[in-house]
């Protein structure tokens, strides 16, 4: 059976204009579904309004088989519709309309990266208030070796590869990754949780993991610190000692000479003690500060207040200013949040990030199911065309 309300689709008076010299395509379905080798079984109706899935070859293969002749030229009626029948893997579906109202918002559609951020696990030894991907000790995703090196294998020219999780280090292919990252990106950063599991136990991070992390071509490894003392720190990461094996594994990275950053989020205290985690940062050798926004993601949704207190903003402009004597980065969202109209370099970037499941999200910081491809590198869905549905900010 046709859906209910395919015929909607001709009714359109755009629709109708377009194909004002051939049979609707309502009348005509059967004929180019025929055309298709398709049967009426292959028509479904779906209520899928999520925002990523329309994917340009799904288009090409709509409008080659299925739309009459006259509606092929480019300004066809149906491109104005609300929702229009695709052909995916052999089954037309009914959905949404995506590229139009993408196009029409100014954000730019997305065909190559310059810089990616890769989701390794969601295992990690602690578990943040406000994770974005819900990691913890019990989770067990990793990312497969090969879907990564399939994906390198098509964006050549990568910049920039961050290899992030959950805790990175808890992958145990987690030294093939760098090796491959080395191959084909300039610059290979690790964001970690300072932390791991050895033997059931909370950690540091290991000396000889550091060393061949190190060896193996890592430029940075970006640790998490949440507060300038356990109190703070831990009620983040709701593990108990986690604050002692972090600084720790900072100092121990400081002692094998590995540069390292601090990554600081604003959710203890609601940001009200970045600056004396900033002096722990100088004191314990970090070379970069970086302050991140909590978005509305993972388990962040159950935070009663996300908004850090206003002063808040006054120490990331006196931060901005220089005067902490470490280079301070901020994400684009807390410079918006916080007022600062100046751009960086990285702004132009093209950003991705690729999941321990092998879906791709636009930027780093947007790990929202709206957000995220209709498949996974790991079905053998090409990157181009995944790509091809998301959109940078
Ligand atoms: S350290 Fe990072 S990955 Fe681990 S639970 Fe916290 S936010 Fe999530």
């Amino acid at each position: 059976m046709l859906p209910s309300n395919f015929s909607g689709l001709a009714s359109n008076p755009t629709q109708a204009s377009c194909c004002s010299t051939s049979p609707t395509i309502s009348t005509n379905i059967s004929t180019t579904l025929q055309r298709a080798a398709l049967s009426e079984r292959h028509l479904e109706h779906v209520s899928l309004p999520r925002p990523g899935w329309w994917c340009g070859t799904a288009e090409a293969m709509f409008v080659r088989h299925c739309l009459p002749p006259s509606c092929r030229h480019s300004g066809s009626g149906y491109r104005d519709d609300q929702c229009f029948p695709v052909l995916v893997c052999g089954v037309l579906r009914w959905e949404p309309r995506r590229l139009s109202s993408r196009a029409t918002s100014g954000r730019r559609i997305m065909t190559h990266l310059d810089t990616l951020c890769v989701e390794l696990t969601a295992r990690c030894p602690l578990q943040c208030t406000h994770c974005s991907v819900g990691a913890g000790p019990e989770r067990r995703e990793f990312l497969a070796l090969a879907t990564f090196a399939d994906c390198l294998a098509q964006s050549p020219g990568l910049a920039e590869i961050f290899l992030s999780g959950g805790e990175p280090f808890e992958h145990p292919n987690f030294l093939e990754f760098v090796s491959l990252s080395k191959r084909s990106a300039r610059s290979v950063v690790v964001y970690s949780s300072g932390t791991r599991i050895e033997r059931g136990q909370l950690a540091p991070l290991p000396w000889e993991q550091i060393a061949a992390a190190a060896g193996a071509g890592v430029e940075r490894i970006d640790v998490s610190l949440y507060g300038s003392s356990a109190i703070h720190h831990d009620a983040v990461t709701q593990t108990h000692g986690s604050f002692e094996h972090t600084v720790e594994t900072l100092r121990r990275l400081r002692l094998a000479g590995v540069p390292f950053g601090i990554h600081y989020v604003p959710v203890a205290d609601r940001g009200a003690g970045m600056l004396s985690v900033t002096n722990l940062a100088r004191v314990l050798g970090a070379s970069r500060f970086h302050v991140l926004s909590v978005a509305p993601q993972g388990r962040a949704r159950r935070l009663p207040n996300l908004l850090p207190q206003p002063s808040f903003y006054d120490d990331v402009r006196e931060l901005w200013s220089g005067v902490s004597g470490l280079r301070v980065v901020l994400s684009s969202r807390m410079r918006r949040e916080a007022g600062i109209t100046e751009g960086t370099a990285r702004d132009s970037m093209r950003a991705a990030m690729l999941d321990s499941a092998g879906f791709l999200y636009p930027d780093e910081g947007r790990r929202q199911a709206e957000f995220r491809s209709s498949r996974s590198l790991a079905s053998g869905a090409p990157l181009a065309e995944l790509l091809s549905e998301l959109t940078a900010n």
